[in-house]
């Protein structure tokens, strides 16, 4: 979790985690949606599956228990050569390096090492310097110091070298050279990408409609559900629900019919922009409200259990997209603000 994320936004988080799944058993026995749906919020959602991925490789190949041989560790989906260096030395005190953030940037500065972060010749002097530095006895100690020393002492902008124990040593600070180190790296623009949502919503039926009191002064009720699908496994937002995506209006007709629906109206909300980490994504939402098509008339070729009437009401223990948990917002918002689900979102 704290790979990419601040420990103040993980600790919720983890706690929730650790409550749900407290062994390695536990996660590795846990449907994938209940696992992401404790991830929906924290993003890179990748972690979160090769997390349930490693749980299950343990649970198979080694009875449960975590492997003790950096070799063994480093197989895991999702563990690099820093963080299993990091595992084996913290819990086991095994002797081995390791090169997160935090240690790259005291490194770079106190031995003035040119490049940035995911350059090759500068990861690989970087590596160079912690295998050598790293002692065989009290290895986790000198990790654990590595790490918090970067996090809280040679920070990336406001270094504090006047209470730094390598302050002497430290080239960057002997050169007053500290912001130089490491580099920035070059940037690069972001693609802007666009998509159009759709957000299927069941018109109810007009006996539905009659007995319900509250609702006699409309002339229409819609349900408080809405369409949405499950995305394949590999991709943006794998394994994550999803509003179903059309590349233009024309194909929503189509895509309607596939899911056994008619479009009675319609209403395009404003285009909001989710951004990733290599590209922009501007997300057009339209809520559609629906009528369902007879049997002769349907040509449904979704899954079913690829696919939720997601209850605005009954939010459902999955793990969802940032996007979809937005919009899920709004139309619950407007359901709270005017008791019901109306044409005006
Ligand atoms: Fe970082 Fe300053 Fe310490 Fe050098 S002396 S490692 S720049 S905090």
């Amino acid at each position: 979790m704290l790979q990419q994320t601040q420990v103040a936004t993980v600790i919720p988080y983890y706690h929730r985690f650790m409550e749900s799944f407290p062994t390695i058993n536990d996660l590795a026995n846990a449907e994938e949606d209940v696992v992401l749906h404790h991830w929906t919020g924290l993003g890179y959602y990748a972690r979160a599956r090769n997390l349930h991925k490693a749980a299950k490789i343990i649970q198979q190949d080694y009875h449960g228990k975590f492997p003790e041989n950096i070799e063994q560790v480093i197989a895991l989906p999702g563990i690099g050569r820093s963080t299993a260096g990091a595992i084996l030395s913290l819990s086991l005190n095994q002797h081995h390096p390791i090169l997160d953030g935090n240690v790259k940037r005291v490194l770079a500065r106190s031995y003035v090492v040119e490049g940035y972060n995911g350059l090759t010749k500068f990861d690989k002097a970087l590596w160079q310097l912690s295998e050598q530095l790293t002692p065989a006895i009290e290895t986790a100690s000198f990790n654990q110091a590595m790490m918090d020393l970067g996090a809280t002492v040679c920070t990336r902008s406001k270094p504090t070298c006047e209470v730094c124990p390598v302050e002497s040593a430290c080239l960057a600070n002997a050169s007053d050279q500290q912001a130089n180190f490491p580099q920035k790296k070059p940037k690069k623009t972001i693609p802007e990408k666009s998509t159009i949502m759709i957000i299927p919503r069941l018109r109810q039926s007009l006996n539905d409609h009659l007995t319900n009191k509250a609702t006699s002064k409309h002339s229409t009720k819609y349900s408080t559900k809405v369409l949405m699908e499950k995305r394949p496994p590999a991709g943006i937002w794998g394994g994550l629900w999803c509003f179903y995506e059309v590349s233009s209006t024309r194909d929503i007709p189509k895509q309607l019919k596939q899911l056994s629906l008619k479009a009675i109206s319609e209403q395009t909300l404003p285009t909001f922009r989710h951004t990733f980490s290599h590209f922009h994504l501007d997300i057009t939402p339209i809520v559609i409200d629906c009528e369902m098509l007879t049997t002769e008339q349907s040509v449904a070729i979704a899954e079913p259990n690829q696919q939720t009437w997601y209850d605005l009401h009954q939010p459902l223990d999955v793990g969802l997209a940032a996007s979809t948990k937005k919009l899920l917002s709004l139309l619950t918002k407007n359901i709270n603000d005017t008791g019901e689900s109306h044409q005006t979102i």
